[in-house]
């Protein structure tokens, strides 16, 4: 596996493991994305900045089929209102992060949410 590909697994690792969402199940959906984007950075090897991006991206359309919505939105109180996900902005970039739409507020960078 190429050094972007890990790298981007650590971070996407980081960030299930601050919503306490790391498990074997999640952690080979990752495989799984990483594997699928692997042929992808074969073919275009400039797009190696982008995969951190795109990784988080594929990882969260993953769990929502899978195990539910990732990562949900810490900014608010829990009761004060409905559990929402963060969002990767933007959708292709160097510099990926999880930005809270409803308050149009950028969470943190990805690879980088506290829990
Ligand atoms: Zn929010």
């Amino acid at each position: 596996m190429t050094d972007c590909l890990l790298a981007a697994r650590a971070r996407v690792l980081h960030d299930l493991a601050a919503r306490g969402m790391d498990s074997a199940r999640t952690v080979s959906i990752v495989d799984d994305v990483l594997t699928a984007r692997r042929w992808w950075v074969e073919q275009w090897p400039d797009g190696h900045q982008y995969v951190a991006c795109l990784v988080a991206q594929d990882v969260q359309e993953a769990l929502l089929e899978t195990v539910g919505r990732w990562p949900l939105c810490s900014l608010h109180e829990v009761d004060a209102e409905p559990p929402h996900e963060l969002r990767v902005t933007p959708d292709l970039g160097p510099d990926p992060q999880w930005v809270c739409e409803e308050h149009g507020r950028v969470v943190a960078p990805v690879g980088a949410l506290n829990t």
